[in-house]
């Protein structure tokens, strides 16, 4: 069974660098995905309030034999209660769903256009945090005024900024940004949502190692160190997508792939304009 290397967050706390996505997953479906998942050796498990499937991921982390301290378990914010105690009420509800005590990462899930109640609900993580019922904290969809304004008010970096990543989305200023203060990239959406697993140039590379485009794309994911979550019900995907840990991309490889970035690459919503 693959085993996934740790990857070490600013806060000093480790995390998989791989692990697997529930969005658009149904409580059903995640009380039998996420048995799979980890069943396939996957350790960490990214869900959100807003994907409305806690319940099952709930579910299935009770059902596992695996000790809760070897699962990492990532769970986020919705955007209606983007406020300091709107983040504590919501975070309660969650934990309930998740049966859980604890969750390892919170994020807030989008830092919305009005620029209204972010930093707010970034003062409640770091209060989560503080009183141990969090072990890690950081953001998804945030743009470097949102990360620099957080930082500002609280002097509390995020661990990581999750944001929708794959070859032809390569995010690379906002990389750089992320470098420069130490925040980890986690890619959402990292197979394009699965627009990216048809194409020729991947196939081609994958052929070079027995890999198939979905391994190669998440491959590239790991080499450049990205956190990297993909999602698949399907069993023979979910063990497919972890197999990625016995081969590497060469310097051609990776050349091929970052020449497919584009600007107007988004699968997902701008959060210029969205949340
Ligand atoms: P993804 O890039 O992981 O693509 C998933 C789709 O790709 C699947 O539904 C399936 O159709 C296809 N697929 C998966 N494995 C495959 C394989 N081996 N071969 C062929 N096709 C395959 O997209 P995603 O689900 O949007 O992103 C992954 C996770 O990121 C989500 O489940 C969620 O946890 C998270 N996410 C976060 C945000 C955010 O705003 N923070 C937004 C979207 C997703």
């Amino acid at each position: 069974m693959p085993t996934t290397p740790p990857f070490r967050l600013n806060d000093g706390n480790t995390m998989p660098q791989l692990g697997y996505g529930v969005w658009r997953v149904s409580n059903e479906e995640a009380a039998t995905s996420v048995v799979d998942a980890i069943k396939a050796g996957y350790r960490s498990i990214d869900t959100a309030a807003i994907y409305d499937n806690e319940e099952g991921v709930g579910k299935a982390i009770a059902a596992s034999d695996v000790p809760r301290n070897e699962l990492f378990i990532t769970t986020k914010l919705w955007n209606d209660n983007r406020s300091f105690d709107g983040a504590l009420t919501a975070f309660d509800q969650s934990l309930k769903r998740l049966r859980l005590d604890t969750v390892d990462l919170y994020l807030i899930h989008w830092p919305g256009v009005s620029g209204e109640g972010y930093v707010d609900a970034w003062r409640a993580l770091v209060r989560l945090k503080e009183e141990g019922r969090v072990k890690s904290i950081g953001v998804s969809n945030f743009m470097p005024p949102h990360l620099q304004r957080i930082i500002d008010a609280t002097g509390i970096v995020p661990v990581l900024n999750q944001i929708e990543l794959h070859p032809r989305f390569q995010q690379k200023e906002l990389r750089t940004f992320h470098a420069q203060h130490d925040i980890a990239t986690e890619s959402w959406g990292p197979l394009g949502q699965g627009s990216l697993v048809a194409d020729e140039k991947l196939a081609a590379i994958g052929r070079k190692y027995g890999k198939t485009p979905a391994q190669v794309i998440l491959r590239w994911h790991l080499d450049n160190a990205f956190i990297v979550i993909p999602k698949s019900v399907n069993p023979s995907r979910i063990r497919e997508n972890i197999d990625v840990f016995d081969f590497a991309l060469d310097a051609d490889d990776m050349r091929i792939i970052e020449a497919m970035d584009d600007k107007d690459g988004r699968v997902g919503p701008d959060p210029a304009i969205f949340g």
